[in-house]
């Protein structure tokens, strides 16, 4: 959108919008996340992974579902890289990833739910 002239101009900002348009590269990650997050067992699985590292026995059992079913969720939620694993013996365990977008993500489901946030528990 850089130097492009609008059809109209209606006085406002549209040429600074346009010129911090983002390209379809960088809203990418934010749009797969969000994709990913658009189903409610995903959703919920993340918000619980914000808070503490878990295997999926465990997750199946606190979000009341098959562990085939959490595995399946799970693989989607890593490949958009919303949560990572770590291998500990046979054991998989998750947790969301480290990042600024998983944060916010993480700010947003608890604002906009109304849910309290449990702090992040480490192992104890
Ligand atoms: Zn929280």
């Amino acid at each position: 959108m850089k130097n492009q002239i609008l059809p109209h101009d209606h006085g406002y900002n549209e040429k600074k919008v346009a010129e911090h348009m983002p390209t379809e590269e960088e809203i990418a990650g934010v749009s797969e996340a969000m994709k990913q997050l658009g189903d409610p067992s995903r959703l919920r699985i993340f918000w619980l992974l914000c808070h503490c590292e878990e295997c999926v026995l465990n997750i199946a059992a606190l979000v009341n579902m098959s562990s085939p079913a959490v595995s399946h969720h799970l693989k989607l939620l890593k490949s958009s890289g919303l949560i990572v694993s770590r291998r500990e013996g046979k054991e998989m365990y998750y947790r969301t990833a480290d990042t600024e977008l998983a944060q916010v993500l993480h700010h947003t489901i608890e604002t906009l739910g109304k849910i309290t946030c449990p702090e992040r528990t480490e192992k104890i």
